[in-house]
This record gives C-alpha cells, structure tokens and sequence, in this order.
C-alpha cells in the first residue's frame, strides 16, 4: 500500500481485512510502498515519512500481526531496486506502454508531469515486488489484474532468457481474487481521500459518530423508501452490523420504516464497536514508539532473507560474478591461460613451415597439457575423442590473417592469429561451425583460404563479403575434448 496518508475504511474492507484473514492461512509479505508513491509524488516528499509510519500503525492496528506476517518498507529491502534492474534490461517498452493505468493516470492528473521512466517503470517495480518473494499468489481487485498478468509475462520472459542450473528461477503468480464489499464514502460517491469523504481508521470514537451524521442518505424525506446498497450508511451497515441488525434495518430503510437518524445511530454503534480494538493498538503502539521502531526492523530482516536469497538465484541464473564466487571463477577462468607469443626469431623464419612451427609449436605445448592431441597427418591432429583438429597460423596484414591450408576434412579448426605485437590469439572453431561454414572459404584447386578480420567487436571470419563474429570462440578448449 502507499503510504499517502492515514488508510480509510475503504482501504480496510477493500484490502486490508481481507490480509488479516490471509495471514493465518498463507505465509504473507505486506509492504508500504514508499518508492511507488514517489513515481507521483516525487516533487513533495515531504509527507512520505510520517504517512509510511501511519499506515504501519493501520496495518498493526487493523490486525495483521508481526509475528504472523512479513511487514515491511519498501525501501528498506534494497533487492525491490536490483530485481527492477535487472527486469528494466529484458522488459520490452511497450508491455509498459500498454499497462491500462499508464495512460487512465495520466488523463487523472492532468495537472501533473508524469512523463517520467519511474512512472513508465512502476509495473515493473511492482513485478519486482511480487516476484522478490517467489510469489505464487497475489491479493488483488479487478484493477490490478493486469499487472500480475504484466508480472507473469516478466516472470516467462526472465526464465525464458535466465535459469539455474535448467530450473526456472521465478514461479509465474496468480490473483487471488477476493469479493470487496462496496463501500460509499459520507457524500454518497466512492470513498477516496481525494473527495474528502473518508472515514479513517483512526478516528476516534466522537469524529466517526458526526461524520456518520453528516451522511448523506438514500432517503431525501422521511417518507421515502431508500436502499442501504445507494446509501454510505447502510453500506456501513452491511459491513459492520450483525446479521439481525442489517436485516433490522434493510427492512426499516426499504419501507421507509424507520428513520435514517435512528438507523445511523445503529451504524455509529457498529462501526465504533468494530473500530474500538483497532484504537487500542494503535493508542498502545503510539505510546510505545520503540516497539514501533522493532516491528519495522524485524520485518526488514525477515524480507532481506528472503529478497537476499532470490536476488542470489537471479544474479547466478543472468550470470552475474558474486562477491562469494570471485575464486572459483578465477579458477574456471585459469583454464585459458594467459596469450602466447612468438619469439622474436620469427621474423628470421626461413618459411612459412617454419613460422608455423614456431607458433603451433608454443600452442600445442600448452594446450596439450589439458587436451592432449595425437599428430595426425601434417597439421592436423586426433583430440581423446577423435576429433580431427586442423591446427593453422597467420601473420597480421592490415588488420586481417589469411590461413591457407589443404582441402581436408576436419572437425575442429584451430587458427592461430599472431597480432602485430607477436601475440597469439586462438580461435578453435567446433565441428559445428566448421560443418557450417567448410563450403563458404575461398577456394582454389586443393588450396582452402580462410580470412578472419579484427572488426569493431572483435574478430570475425569473412565468408563472401559478409562477416561472423568469432570472438567467443577464441580460447575455446571445449572443442577439444
Ligand atoms: Fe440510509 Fe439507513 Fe436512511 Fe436507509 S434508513 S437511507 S440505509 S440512513
């Protein structure tokens, strides 16, 4: 919920009640959203604070209990920020574009600047708060249907691209639709802060009694029959009163057989007898503002433990180094050894036999010692599974290497490209690019020639004009297996 002031009955019977009864059946995160309420509201923060601990008061008040349920701020769990990041990079803007509150807030206040990406952004802040805790189940209206919809389709889209160790990171949650009992505010339209026709949760006993009132009514004269559906006061009725009492009065309004004064009477009874514990918790927590202090740092906690344990899944499953894996990587890493270079005598090389002994000579003695390779015919070598390795070197001319060597087949290849600094950087082909590409190669008689250019993103083969990158084959041992 964001934190935009004192929460109001129809805050209560259209969420909040309804977290109270799900706290005990399912394992709960409720959070105050202070970052989302700065997607509005970034140019007046200066009620954020004060509205974020009011409405921790409402929650505690209304009944959702710490020990039961996850409470927290936003911004207290900095992942809620890393895994929108991470989300930013993968979601298409026009998913954002056409979330329906995107442009129905926009039309809303028209008054107000909201071409701003953290306004775009904000479905996505919110998928990030759902999915942090590998959500299975959202509590929502009708209105917020389409962003867990727009979540789901963030959830897919991560998985599809990301996953741990071939297991989908984040399940694909699902609203829990629950009945909200409507509720009119005192002047007969829908109760919202912005008509200042709320009745807050946190009103006293005396202010609920003159605002009950103050209503208006279905029943213009006395004589009229009314409906409590059309009327704020039967809607309190509904949601309040017991059963005897709601019938009592549906059947006084309908055949205008008592009076509205008599029945709002009855509803200041209802509303302030189901209100009263709420005000001594809320009394109790006001006077006790270190336990207010505890209750919101054991709920960051709690949420840190688990956002902590997702973000590590998520950074792991996109490929992220972590702070924790730096060795073992650097390990993994070791296994490409640091670039060869030729010996300076290479320019006194009589032949070009005698530079490729030279330069092939250096890369088969380090590589052989991981991936050992059996000399075939000339040039060419037997990996432990078999895999016919041609093994060929160039000089640098211009930023580009031609390698010429014998129509062979092969299945591996391996082009040694010395750079004009004598360093020699290795580009091992796997069967399946050499398969695909063997046909493409310039070509005369029983002569193969193979060119790789250094492109603005690294190196690339030249095939008919065109170019394939083949930067992430250099070093790339695993074809020599
Ligand atoms: Fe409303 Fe009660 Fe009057 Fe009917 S009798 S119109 S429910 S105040």
């Amino acid at each position: 919920m964001r934190p935009t002031g004192k929460l109001h009955l129809g805050n209560y019977v259209g969420a909040l009640q309804n977290w109270v009864k799900l706290q005990d059946t399912h394992e709960c995160f409720f959070f105050i959203a202070d970052w989302h309420a700065l997607t509005t509201d970034y140019d007046d923060t200066s009620r954020i604070a004060g509205n974020t601990l009011e409405v921790v008061l409402d929650f505690v008040s209304a009944g959702l209990d710490p020990e039961r349920c996850t409470m927290f701020v936003q911004s207290h769990v900095l992942e809620h920020a890393e895994l929108h990041v991470l989300f930013s990079m993968i979601t298409p803007l026009g998913w954002l574009e056409r979330v329906p509150s995107y442009k129905d807030q926009q039309l809303q206040m028209p008054n107000k600047d909201l071409h701003m990406y953290g306004f775009l952004g904000y479905p996505l802040l919110q998928a990030a708060d759902i999915l942090l805790y590998r959500a299975n189940f959202v509590p929502v209206g009708e209105d917020q249907v389409a962003h867990v919809e727009l979540t789901r389709e963030v959830a897919r889209r991560f998985n599809h691209f990301y996953s741990l160790r071939g297991k989908p990171v984040f399940p694909e949650p699902e609203s829990l639709l629950t009945p909200t009992p409507k509720l009119l505010g005192t002047d007969k339209r829908k109760m919202s802060k912005s008509y200042g026709n709320t009745i807050l949760l946190s009103d006293d006993a005396a202010t609920i009694e003159k605002k009950i009132k103050d209503s208006v009514t279905d029943r213009p004269k006395l004589t009229d029959k009314g409906s409590p559906d059309r009327c704020p006061v039967g809607n309190l009725h509904q949601i309040f009163s017991d059963p005897a009492r709601l019938e009592y009065i549906t059947r006084g309004c309908t055949a205008a057989g008592i009076t509205c004064v008599e029945c709002k009477s009855l509803a200041v009874e209802s509303v302030n007898a189901h209100l009263e514990p709420f005000r001594q918790r809320r009394r109790h927590l006001a006077d006790h503002p270190e336990q207010l202090g505890q209750i919101i740092q054991a709920g960051a906690r709690k949420a840190t433990r688990v956002a902590e344990e997702t973000m590590s899944m998520a950074r792991e499953a996109v490929g992220l180094l972590a702070i924790t894996a730096v060795g073992k990587v650097a390990a993994e890493q070791s296994i490409r050894p640091a670039l060869l270079r030729a010996p300076e005598s290479i320019s006194k090389a009589k032949n070009e036999n005698e530079q490729w002994e030279l330069r092939a000579g250096l890369w088969l003695e380090k590589v052989s010692k991981s991936h050992p390779l059996k000399k075939d015919r000339q040039r060419t070598f037997i990996t432990r599974r078999g895999r016919k390795v041609g093994v060929h070197t160039a000089a640098e001319a211009g930023g580009v290497w031609k390698f010429r060597l014998q129509d062979r087949p092969v299945n591996v290849l391996a082009l040694i490209a010395q750079d004009k600094d004598r360093y020699l950087h290795d580009y091992i082909l796997p069967p399946k690019v050499v398969q695909e590409h063997w046909k493409q190669f310039e070509r005369s008689g029983e002569q193969v020639e193979i060119t790789i250019k250094q492109g603005e993103h690294g190196a690339a083969l030249v095939l008919n004009g065109s170019e394939t990158p083949i930067r992430e084959y250099e070093g790339n041992y695993a074809a020599l297996e």
